[in-house]
């Protein structure tokens, strides 16, 4: 944890902020919330009826003038908090308490924030309280320097908070300066995944995909081409959207299918399925499926089309993997069951310099810093497949039954064997599916370039200087990708290729 920073070096020229009145005034003053209870005195064996009373007490018997520290230090409520749980571990002297000064008080740690006592009623006030009552101060140049010790508070405390944020970096840092994982989509708060699940919700992404020919009739192929898999089986289809899976698996001679959906396009599916006549074998359940309570223990399958941008892109891989360690049967399968992502070299130059070359002479002006600014935005488009100009290579191949979150954030070598003489400009990534395991009737389908388009084209990742190559030759590389970890459904990408680097992020 960070540590706060000290408040006595830190403010300036703050002053009294009540006077010796006011303070009486608080010390007469009933002391409702505390006066049942049985309050421990800072110095002496003694408990006494309230929190009040116990600082009289202290004043009387022990000249301890808690207003007088306070403000001698400037005390906020943590320093305060710091200053009581000091004496009640230390049990220091009164003569120690008054010849703290300057910056290092002994109390400075945030080990002093724990509470010595369990719910010490003199941990429970407002430091405001002991320095005065707000009523007291009619006085505008008052008020101003109550609104300036605030903004200093403030002010420290955004400086704590930078320190903490500053800190906890390091934490997801190695001691080589690679990051750590940004953990699983699992863990994110709803509120937090808010947006992703309302862009589910809308119909036309749904259309997008439906329509995506490639995609949807590669799953109906494959559970149609395979019954055997589905036969009499109890089937989940993990972000059913629509139903389609649901209904294909339904089709297939499955005895039961849940469908799980957390976006709202859950209600439509459960209007198509009744409009099919499926309501008796399809069960569908509105929710993530980290939360949810299925109606079974187990599940003989797992379908789910999850795959995002440059295939991981969106994480949603993380809530299959879940779903497969909580309701998988032994002997389960996870379909599909394979995936490969690939690389390959790009030589276009004529985009190249429309997107690059472009920012050297805009209307007569050099603009580079928005080069600098396209550069690491992997675009996702359709490649034209002629501009492709090597052998493409497979950086990763993940299988969906045993692949676990740690092995979606990788790092590999590649090389890439050079078919033409041109200039490199870019590198473009995509990805391949498979229905194999036990399947009579296998099905794949491919993203890349040279096959028929799917709504998830490819990524491209632009090099900022293009690199001469020659036919032959083999381009040596090396690619890592890493959830962000500011946004665990986003990818950064890290490139190397000769001795240049570049980072992405695919968004
Ligand atoms: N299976 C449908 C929809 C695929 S799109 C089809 O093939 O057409 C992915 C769907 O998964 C979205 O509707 C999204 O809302 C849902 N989804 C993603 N993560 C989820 C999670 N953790 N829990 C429940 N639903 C999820």
């Amino acid at each position: 944890m960070a540590e706060y920073t000290d408040l006595d070096g830190a403010v300036n020229d703050v002053p009294e902020l009540s006077d010796s009145e006011d303070e009486e005034q608080w010390m007469e003053e009933d002391d409702p919330d505390h006066s049942d209870e049985s309050v421990p005195c800072l110095f002496c064996n003694r408990s006494i009826s309230s929190v009040s009373e116990t600082f009289r007490h202290c004043q009387a018997d022990h000249g301890f003038n808690v207003a007088d520290l306070v403000r001698k230090h400037r005390l906020d409520d943590y320093g305060y908090i710091k200053m009581i749980n000091y004496i009640r571990t230390t049990k220091c002297s009164m003569e120690t308490l008054v010849s703290c000064s300057g910056d290092a008080l002994p109390w400075s740690s945030d080990e002093y924030m724990k509470p010595v006592l369990p719910d010490d009623p003199l941990l429970q006030i407002d430091v405001e309280e002991l320095t005065g009552d707000a009523s007291a101060c009619d006085d505008v140049s008052v008020w101003m320097q109550r609104a300036q010790r605030a903004e200093e508070n403030l002010s420290r405390a955004m400086d704590d908070l930078h320190k903490l944020k500053v800190f906890v970096q390091g934490l997801v840092l190695n001691s080589d300066g690679t990051q750590k994982s940004a953990g699983s989509v699992a863990e994110l708060r709803e509120d937090e995944d808010e947006a992703y699940f309302s862009s589910y919700g809308h119909y036309s992404i749904h259309e997008e995909m439906l329509k995506d020919k490639v995609r949807t009739e590669s799953y109906r192929d494959f559970m149609y081409g395979n019954t055997e898999v589905f036969k009499d089986k109890v089937v989940l289809d993990v972000g059913c959207g629509t139903g389609i899976l649901s209904m294909f698996a339904a089709r297939s001679g499955a005895k039961q299918v849940i469908g799980v959906d957390q976006s709202e396009i859950i209600y439509h599916a459960m209007d198509i399925v009744r409009a099919n006549n499926l309501e008796s074998v399809i069960t569908l359940i509105k929710g993530r499926i980290e939360e949810v309570d299925l109606p079974v223990e187990k599940v003989d399958v797992i379908i789910s089309e999850w795959m995002g941008y440059f295939l991981l892109f969106e994480s949603m891989l993380d809530s299959v993997i879940f779903a497969r360690d909580r309701y998988l049967a032994d002997g389960g399968s996870v379909y599909p069951d394979r995936c490969s992502i690939s690389l390959a070299a790009v030589g276009d130059t004529e985009k190249h310099d429309g997107r690059v070359a472009f920012w050297d002479d805009v209307y007569g002006f050099k603009m580079p810093c928005m080069k600098k600014a396209v550069i690491p935005e992997a675009v996702v488009e359709v490649l034209q497949p002629e501009t492709v100009i090597s052998e493409p290579t497979v950086i990763q191949m993940l299988d969906c039954n045993s692949v676990s979150l740690s092995g979606l954030e990788f790092t590999s070598d590649f090389i890439l064997k050079i078919t033409v003489n041109t200039q490199c400009t870019a590198l473009v990534g995509y990805f391949d599916v498979f229905f194999d395991r036990g399947c009579a009737n296998k099905v794949m389908f491919s993203t890349a370039p040279h096959c028929t388009k799917t709504h998830w084209k490819q990524t491209v990742f632009l090099l900022e200087n293009p690199i001469t190559v020659q036919s032959g030759e083999e381009l040596p590389g090396q690619i890592t990708v890493r959830k962000n970890k500011k946004d665990p459904r986003a990818l950064i990408v890290t490139l190397t290729i000769r001795d240049w680097r570049q980072t992405y992020s695919v968004q």
